[in-house]
């Protein structure tokens, strides 16, 4: 693979079920963006929350972006292979103070941590394993949504980076593995927005280069309301690639491309494909599809 900028890309999602029209549109503008920039697209499986996951969904997910054409270049990580690799990153974060045992419950806890727990000593009860957040700013320029910033401790406030149950949390567990895996351009959702500036103070602490970051507005439906499998957005099968595909390139504000063979028309979208052109909201009519 012809790499010259050296981008890589990738599309992670939590394998809870078949792509949903959402994420397949979140599939599809990474997957563009990185092949339109000669880059090297990544899949990763974020199978960390086991009861939350269903087994078959990663074959499934393969095969749905399969018939898309959608190819990807190295073989697909498994973040439940990586625990080893979040301890680490865990133990480092706390040897160098960057982190706090919490017991509050989740109920004592909505909105921005208040930092209830930061001066608790050691606890044997359950407790959660939080980052303490400064009173940086953290800025970036979002490649879509142009600069944004956030002050850690005030807006964002100590985030959970390993579960009380055990499970390591998603913000770390991305981190570590885009770091890892060497991702230097993330594509994704601005449902997943407020979790950049936590993704950009951690690398910090661990001494990571942060990615440039895009967050393209997610679908919604005619209601307004997120697509979601919760909101019942149609499962995406294989059936008619093309047509879904045409969809969710008028839903990023792509130009149409001719009715060809799935690969065509999907080559013909990278040569067209134009980050300036996704609408800063995007209203998909849910029935179509
Ligand atoms: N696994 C996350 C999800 O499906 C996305 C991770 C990411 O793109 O950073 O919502
Ligand atoms: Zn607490």
């Amino acid at each position: 693979m012809r790499n010259v900028n050296n981008i890589v890309g990738r599309f992670a999602p939590s394998p809870t079920g078949p792509l949903h029209f959402g994420s397949l549109v979140a599939a599809l503008a990474s997957f563009l963006d990185t092949r339109a920039n000669q880059g090297t697209w990544l899949l990763r499986i974020e199978d960390l929350d086991p009861p939350r996951e269903s087994e078959s969904a990663p074959a499934k997910i393969m095969k749905q972006l399969h018939s898309f054409g959608m190819d990807w270049d190295a073989p697909p990580m498994f973040q439940s292979t990586r625990l080893d690799a979040y301890s680490e990153a865990l133990a480092r974060l706390s040897e160098a103070g960057h982190t706090f045992l919490c017991t509050c419950t989740r109920k004592a806890t909505r909105g921005v941590y208040p930092g209830t727990c930061r001066d608790k000593q050691h606890t044997d009860q359950a407790s959660a394993i939080r980052v303490l957040t400064t009173a940086t700013s953290i800025h970036f320029d979002d490649q879509i949504l142009g600069p944004r910033a956030y002050n850690m401790e005030q807006e964002i406030g100590d985030f959970i980076i390993k579960r009380k149950d055990g499970l390591f949390a998603y913000q770390l567990a991305v981190v570590v593995d885009d770091h890892f895996q060497q991702v230097n351009r993330i594509v994704r959702g601005s449902d997943l927005l407020d979790s950049t500036p936590r993704q950009i103070f951690l690398n910090r602490c661990l001494n990571y280069p942060s990615p440039s970051f895009a967050h393209f507005p997610v679908v919604l439906g005619d209601d307004g309301q997120k697509l979601s499998k919760q909101a019942h957005a149609a499962p995406v099968t294989s059936e008619d690639s093309a047509t879904v595909l045409a969809t969710a390139l008028k839903a990023l504000g792509q130009r149409p491309v001719d009715r060809n063979p799935i690969g065509k028309m999907l080559d013909q979208a990278i040569r067209q494909w134009a980050l300036d052109q996704i609408p800063r909201q995007l209203t998909i009519p849910n029935r179509d599809l």
